[in-house]
């Protein structure tokens, strides 16, 4: 199954570089030696113009950095702390490092991806803070070139119609009228689909939220909606008790703000459907404006029982068993150890992770208990992680993973922060 992945993603570039030219191209060709009506000056130009357009778009969604965090460049320490004062923290465990608001860790990339979209498997790239401009113009050229095709294969088809009744030997060849039927299914087909992609990846330039976003805020109003029927808290991993209550969503901070951070924090309307544009700034992407509807210590996404890993050996800043300093050289070595063993400890569960049981299976014996939600819809894949709460869906039976995101690493990344961290944390403080 991995094996066969891995052959289809070599192949998405390739297999789309071909639809383009087919259509861009061999549709020239056919207009060409169409008889009744040959491609004028004007359509060959527009023609050729949209694709130059889709290739450079698409060249650049599929080979610019989404981005990776300097390891040197830590997030802004008020970040951290106000994530700690909620009492979770944004650890990814695969990078090591601090997770910054609104990325995710991409098990394609294998990194964490600033503001993370979703894994696009066309272009073999992630859709990011730093793509997101150029998958957008792919998006659009496409959506305007393909249309403007359409248009000029129906002009010819509607004459092809008219003139039914002429002796065949005057019209287009079979093979002509074959080429014809094809680029017409193969536009209209793509064309649809890349028009619902359009409107819906709008959509989330409008309102600011990322795909895995959108996926989280219905997440989240699950995780409401349970816990009104179970007394305001829902739990979680080792019995303990997590109030769930309804967060506003904090990134959607005005329909035209959201407009300019969508295409690269850039004014300049010219820029945003230029092909050529500047991908955003390498230094932006990692901090995002706020709306404030919701306290500053509140952060996204909302508490989720099933996302925070089992409490035992938590440790926190003000943890009076980690030391300010050490008494002798050999306290401080003997230290080391137990944080080494501490961090060890903390890796190894990673690839054996202890899935918790689905919300309807840990809730079926309970006789007063009736659920309001109905089961997630979709088949279920093959996967061996299928038994855990990570596989739950959202109404497009669409469940994190199918995003790009590492699951392991999203559902259990409010880790703790290995004890060397927060021992300089702690002395930074002082
Ligand atoms: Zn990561
Ligand atoms: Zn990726």
């Amino acid at each position: 199954m991995l094996a066969e992945n891995f052959e289809v993603s070599r192949l998405a570039i390739p297999a789309v570089s071909v639809l383009i030219s087919f259509l861009a191209y061999t549709s020239q060709y056919f207009f060409h030696n169409f008889k009744p009506a040959p491609l004028t000056l004007d359509e060959g130009w527009a023609l050729n113009i949209f694709a130059l357009c889709i290739w450079v778009c698409y060249y650049r969604a599929c080979f610019v950095d989404p981005g990776r965090l300097d390891k040197g460049k830590s997030v802004a320490p008020s970040r951290q702390e106000k994530d700690q004062s909620t009492g979770r923290q944004r650890w990814c465990r695969r990078c090591e490092a601090y997770k910054p608001p609104r990325a995710h860790h991409c098990k394609t990339c294998k990194r964490c991806i600033p503001k993370m979209d979703h894994h696009c498997p066309w272009t073999s790239n992630c859709v990011s803070y730093f793509t997101f401009p150029h998958f957008f113009r792919f998006l659009f050229y496409t959506v305007l070139g393909m249309g403007y095709l359409e248009t000029l294969l129906w002009q010819r088809a509607s004459i092809i119609w008219h003139e039914r009744d002429m002796p065949s030997y005057l019209g287009p060849s079979v093979a002509q009228l074959v080429h014809l039927l094809l680029l017409i299914v193969v536009n209209s087909v793509t064309w649809l689909g890349l028009f619902i992609l359009l409107v819906r990846t709008i959509g989330t330039i409008l309102f600011n939220t990322t795909t895995i976003e959108s996926w989280e805020i219905e997440r989240h109003e699950t995780l409401v909606r349970r816990a009104r029927v179970l007394g305001g808290s829902l739990e979680g991993p080792g019995g303990v008790n997590i109030v769930i209550r309804k967060q506003e969503f904090p990134y959607d901070i005005g329909i035209f703000s959201n407009i300019v951070q969508a295409m690269g924090d850039t004014l300049n309307m010219f820029t945003w459907f230029w092909p050529f544009a500047a991908s955003p700034d390498r230094n932006s992407g990692w901090t995002f404006k706020t709306n404030g509807f919701e306290d500053a210590s509140v952060t996204w996404p909302p508490p989720d029982p099933d996302r925070i890993p089992i409490p035992k050996g938590s440790y926190s800043v003000n943890d009076p068993e980690i030391p300010l300093s050490y008494a002798s050289a050999r306290d401080q070595v003997e230290a080391f150890d137990r944080r080494q063993a501490a961090d060890s400890d903390r890796l190894r569960p990673y690839s054996t992770v202890q899935r918790r049981k689905r919300f309807h299976e840990r809730f079926q014996d309970e006789p007063n208990y009736d659920s309001d939600e109905d089961q997630p819809a979709g088949p279920t894949y093959g996967n061996d992680s299928d038994e855990g709460e990570e596989s739950w869906r959202n109404s497009e039976g669409e469940r994190l993973g199918d995003f790009g995101v590492d699951e392991d690493v999203e559902f259990y990344d409010e880790d703790d922060i290995p004890l060397g961290v927060l021992v300089e944390q702690r002395r930074g403080r002082q």
